[in-house]
């Protein structure tokens, strides 16, 4: 079997990191010719849209899935009249753009901030009067990692923060002051089995994930379940999913989700009996789901911008290394570390142990 992956990033070289054990094969499409997962199969280097190589994708892969929720809609459109892509292009189009998100989890009654659309500096302002402030300005499309993002605190914002859009649509919602950010990963497959992951517990910083801890037995689990239940079964989904989420006041908010593998589950290669890699090519390649049952106390730590020395880290009881073969740049996602403990107070002293190291390097 080939699997062939939209993106030679670091979530498609742990893809296929995964997938070599299981016996298949990788192709990767990047328009880089050095990204990191392309070692690990044959590459295909040029643009996503380059029809020539698309045409080769479809032809040499048995199953099609990406690393990023960006895929033109062209794309995985011609994809999939030629060959099986999962998650589905509906996913992706869903995915891609705040505003439909936004109404998707509206219609099938997952909570989110109050939101309005935006498309103009009036409309903002309109809005702005039944939203209230602090609120946060947010490109519709191509925003990740808090990019294309400004936080509103008065009505003297509103031109400046507006302008920084450069005039592209818009959502404008409620700043939710959140006691902790959390995410679950959950997995359907082709036959429709699901498995969920324990809740992640996710700290940000300049809008850039840090550090997930595994939650195993949260209080808040089962509403996540539920709420992601809905959204795998409504979008007919396979593969997996993060879906992203606020609690406020033991309720939880939903943010956003990705339609892939996702950084807040990277602690699940050590610290879960099947990682979300495998699982994702599992359930893909409609093959049973592996468990998802936590080994232990487990969490990531996220290194951006520099990489720590080896020794260091690996000094840290339990700790592992998963560096990405990219090189240190400014904000750049280079490496994490997985680590495990016995109990929440060890898990804490080595996840700090990793925080530490990460901070010397980070240049963000
Ligand atoms: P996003 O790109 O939407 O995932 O946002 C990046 C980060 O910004 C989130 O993980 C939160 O830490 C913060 N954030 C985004 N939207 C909100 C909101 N409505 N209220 C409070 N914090 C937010």
């Amino acid at each position: 079997m080939r699997v062939g992956v939209l993106g030679a990033g670091q979530l498609a070289r742990m893809i296929a990191l995964a997938g070599i054990p299981l016996g298949l094969d990788f192709i990767f499409l990047d328009p880089a010719a050095d990204a990191c997962a392309n070692r690990l199969g044959e590459s295909l280097v040029g643009d996503y849209n380059d029809p020539k190589l698309l045409a080769q994708l479809a032809e040499r892969a048995d199953v099609v899935t990406y690393e990023f929720e960006n895929v033109p809609a062209e794309v995985a459109e011609f994809l999939a009249s030629h060959t099986q892509v999962h998650p589905s292009p509906k996913a992706l189009a869903v995915a891609q753009d705040r505003l439909i998100e936004k109404t998707f989890f509206h219609d099938i009654d997952i909570p989110t901030p109050a939101y309005a659309a935006v498309d103009s500096l009036e409309s903002l302002k309109q809005a702005m009067a039944d939203i209230g402030y602090p609120a946060i300005l947010k490109s519709r499309t191509q925003g990740y990692d808090g990019k294309g993002q400004s936080m509103l605190k008065s009505a003297d914002e509103l031109s400046a923060a507006w302008e920084l859009l450069q005039g592209v649509p818009a959502v404008v919602e409620a700043f939710v002051p959140f006691n902790r950010e959390v995410s679950i990963i959950a997995v359907r497959s082709v036959s429709g089995e699901i498995v969920f992951y324990p809740l992640s517990e996710n700290l940000h910083r300049g809008g850039i994930l840090r550090v997930s801890e595994c939650r195993a037995d949260d209080a808040m689990q089962q509403q996540a379940e539920s709420y992601v239940s809905r959204l795998l079964e409504a979008l007919d989904y396979v593969g997996v999913l993060a879906l992203e989420l606020f609690e406020v006041d033991g309720k939880l908010v939903a943010n956003e989700f990705a339609p892939r593998v996702h950084n807040s589950g990277h602690w699940t290669i050590e610290g879960a009996e099947t990682s979300q890699f495998e699982n994702h090519l599992r359930a893909i390649l409609d093959l049973p789901l592996g468990s998802t049952a936590p080994v232990g106390q487990a969490a990531m730590v996220n290194f951006i911008g520099g990489l720590p020395k080896t020794e260091d880290l690996l000094k840290i009881p339990h700790a592992h290394l998963h560096l990405y073969d990219k090189s240190p740049r400014k904000g750049r996602k280079v490496a994490h570390a997985t680590v495990r403990a016995e109990h929440q107070q060890q898990l804490s002293e080595r996840v700090n142990n990793l925080i530490r190291l990460a901070d010397q390097v980070d240049d963000s």
